[in-house]
């Protein structure tokens, strides 16, 4: 039997025992404890030995043991207890009850033992277990290439990453190739190649495909190592694609609005306002004429540049821009070091910084050309509106709603209105409007052209005026109506007189009609009472003539010759009123026809004068009445015969077509006529000699011309006196 000290032996273990009443109070601690603490005994018995605990642990495990005497059962505390260095090492207590007979507790007793190792252990695992979610979280892969014997060692996010078993070794260095795109790979075949050979570090984005064929980006260091083991290369590698892609868009954005500005020629600038800092880009120097060696790249510098009576303005806008973070917009003059003026807009918002500072970013763009084409149509405008408003004519200009935008002067005169309309409803301004005028003005607004020659607007009190008037759209830029424009012509004095002169007319025509009536029935009925005092003179004269003395038988020579005269006189009379009253048909006619019948009637007078007569071979057809064309010739053909000079007489007659009319001339070698009697002449009883030089009654030229007037024709003399005198006339042509 072998007899064991168990004091000893449990002394000896590296345990710290304990034991206590079955209050809990320790009333036994082995050596151990007191040697791992270096406290005294009586520091630790009782409840003592809680204040060795880390003070972190005390509140928690004086609980638990509370919670474990309670229970009565066994129990475990984790705590840290304090070594005599003053380091805390973590302990496991275990307790456990012991029993009496009744199976009442009577004392307590139990270890720490430590576990610091054991932690350790768990946290390493920990720690790698969380440095592997660290680098899948990060998305970075490490590796380790050992060089004697160029084996590789990756993490497990390299695999996840490539998309490789994680289960096989890594792909050898060649197998690598495929994996990323060429270029990429060619740079970090060098790369690896400088870091092994001279040691140099390296840090290189590259491409490659992962297992699903995407592209993907990361961003490779690595470098060289070497220990008491050997030597060899290490690195990381992180995915950088959301990163790239996201700059990649970024660059793209940014280039994209490099070409957009670019194109419009927009300078792209950025003020700091606390430096007052201003950055400008290529553009914004091309607009000023700068360069960035000559440009301050300050505030003031480009405060500087600004047309003196613009600055203020600028310095107002870009200040409540700052001050209220609005964007801020402007428009300004600028000048040029060479002199030159520009018209500039600019534009910028207010952006904060990642300190407490503020910036505008903005661009600036000329406006030079549409500023002098805003001008140019400013100038037009005001140019329109002066024409408009001393156009001698009534105009004016209305919006949709029919207000007046713009009239002219001579609406107002011609209207008795005096102030000016503008804003001002038409249908206000004139409350007597027509309902039929208001249906023209919607007409019109649908696109529509109105116009009327003569319209009466009865006014309020009861007077008519007279109207010619037209309405027509006006259309905006887009095509759109924009409203009306209206034209209009007062004409009421012009209907007056119309009106006036259709009486006249009508009362001339009627006093006309009764001449004529009068001419007729008096030359007419005058015939018989004159034939009979002519015959009964003619009876004097042959019966008596014996019986009667000189006197007596020159008186009957007078009588007799006045009653021819008068006779004469009647019967030209009676001709000329018969022009329109008892004239025939206009017709289809030949003009050789009446020619010949007025040379037959005439025919003693051609012998007596010897005249020479010279006629077309061919006349042509007129629409004439036959019998008036007869005495139309016989007319000038007697008067050319009875206005004869000394010389031997000579009448050409020539015809040439003018349009649809002929005209016909009559040219002689006779006395002429002097040119301030060419109108006289045609007028009825208009002659220019005395009875005693040339017989004739002043109604011939008369009669022809109301002949030639009756067939829609003119006529007309040319003479020269002593040479001779052309008589002209036209008549119609058939169709
Ligand atoms: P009358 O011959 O009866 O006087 P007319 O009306 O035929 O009246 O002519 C008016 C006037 O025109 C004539 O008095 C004459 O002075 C002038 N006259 C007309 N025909 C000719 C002519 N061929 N040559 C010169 N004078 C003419």
């Amino acid at each position: 039997m072998v007899s064991l000290d168990f004091q000893s032996l449990l002394e000896g273990l590296p345990h710290l025992l304990w034991a206590s009443g079955p209050d809990g109070n320790l009333d036994y601690v082995s050596p151990q404890w007191l040697s791992f603490t270096g406290a005294p005994e009586e520091d630790l018995l009782g409840h003592g030995w809680l204040a060795s605990l880390h003070p972190g642990d005390q509140a928690g495990t004086m609980e638990a043991w509370a919670k474990g005497l309670r229970g009565g059962e066994n129990f475990e505390i984790d705590n840290r207890i304090r070594r005599v260095d003053g380091c805390y090492r973590w302990f496991k207590m275990r307790a456990a009850p012991k029993r009496n007979e009744l199976g009442q507790i009577c004392r307590w007793q139990g270890s720490q033992t430590e576990m610091t190792a054991e932690l350790e252990a768990r946290e390493k695992a920990e720690l790698t277990s969380s440095l592997i979610d660290v680098q899948r979280v990060a998305k970075l892969g490490t590796w380790t290439m050992f060089g004697d014997s160029e084996r590789l060692k990756w993490s497990t996010e390299l695999y996840t990453m490539f998309g490789a078993n994680p289960d096989l070794p890594p792909p050898s260095l060649e197998d690598q190739a495929h994996l990323f795109l060429p270029e990429s790979w060619e740079r970090l075949t060098r790369a690896l190649e400088l870091a092994i050979t001279e040691g140099r570090p390296y840090e290189l984005e590259l491409a490659f495909r992962d297992s699903d064929g995407q592209l993907r980006w990361l961003l490779a260091r690595g470098e060289r190592w070497r220990d008491e083991t050997g030597w060899g290369l290490r690195g990381t590698a992180q995915d950088i694609t959301t990163l790239m892609t996201a700059q990649e868009s970024l660059s793209l954005q940014s280039a994209r609005m490099r070409v957009a500005t670019e194109a419009a020629h927009m300078g792209v600038w950025e003020l700091d306002s606390d430096s007052g800092r201003l950055t400008w880009d290529p553009i914004m120097h091309e607009l000023y004429g700068t360069d960035s060696h000559t440009f301050g790249g300050v505030h003031e510098c480009w405060r500087q540049s600004i047309h003196p009576d613009d600055v203020a303005e600028v310095d107002r806008r870009l200040a409540q821009s700052l001050a209220l973070g609005c964007d801020f917009d402007a428009a300004f003059r600028i000048i040029t070091p060479c002199g030159e003026q520009k018209y500039l807009r600019g534009k910028g918002r207010v952006r904060t910084g990642a300190g407490s500072g503020k910036s505008v970013v903005g661009v600036n763009w000329d406006v030079t050309e549409q500023h002098n084409m805003e001008l140019r149509l400013q100038s037009r405008e005001r140019l329109l509106q002066e024409f408009v408003k001393h156009v001698p004519a009534a105009i004016a200009m209305f919006d949709k709603e029919m207000r007046y935008l713009q009239h002219s002067q001579r609406w107002l005169t011609d209207y008795d209105l005096s102030e000016d309309l503008t804003g001002r409803s038409h249908y206000d301004v004139f409350p007597d409007i027509p309902e039929r005028w208001k249906v023209v003005h919607q007409k019109v607004l649908r696109g529509a052209v109105e116009r009327c020659d003569e319209d009466p607007f009865v006014r309020q009190d009861g007077t008519v005026e007279w109207l010619s008037w037209e309405v027509r759209p006006w259309r905006q830029d887009d095509g759109q109506v924009g409203g009306v424009i209206m034209f209009t012509h007062v004409i009421t004095a012009r209907k007056n007189l119309e009106v006036l002169l259709q009486q006249q007319t009508a009362e001339l025509m009627r006093s006309n009609h009764d001449l004529e009536q009068f001419a007729y029935a008096a030359s007419h009925d005058l015939q018989e009472p004159l034939r009979a005092v002519s015959g009964c003179t003619q009876i004097l004269k042959s019966r008596y003539e014996d019986q009667l003395d000189a006197r007596a038988q020159e008186l009957i020579r007078h009588i007799v010759e006045g009653a021819h005269r008068m006779q004469t006189l009647m019967l030209d009379l009676l001709a000329y009123s018969r022009v329109d009253r008892q004239g025939g048909t206009i017709e289809r006619t030949s003009s050789s026809g009446p020619l010949r019948e007025a040379l037959v009637n005439l025919r003693q007078a051609i012998e007596e004068s010897d005249a020479r007569l010279v006629v077309p071979d061919k006349l042509p057809e007129v629409m004439a009445d036959g019998s008036q064309l007869v005495m139309l010739w016989q007319n000038l053909i007697g008067n050319a015969i009875k206005y004869r000079s000394e010389r031997p007489l000579e009448i050409v007659m020539t015809v040439v077509q003018e349009g649809s009319f002929w005209r016909f001339s009559l040219a002689d070698n006779g006395i002429g006529i002097h040119a301030r009697h060419f109108e006289r002449i045609f007028l009825l009883f208009q002659r220019l000699h005395t009875r005693e030089e040339y017989a004739g009654t002043g109604i011939g030229l008369a009669l022809c011309k109301r002949i030639v007037e009756r067939h829609g024709g003119r006529i007309w003399v040319e003479s020269e006196p002593g040479r001779g005198t052309i008589f002209h006339f036209t008549l119609e042509g058939p169709e």
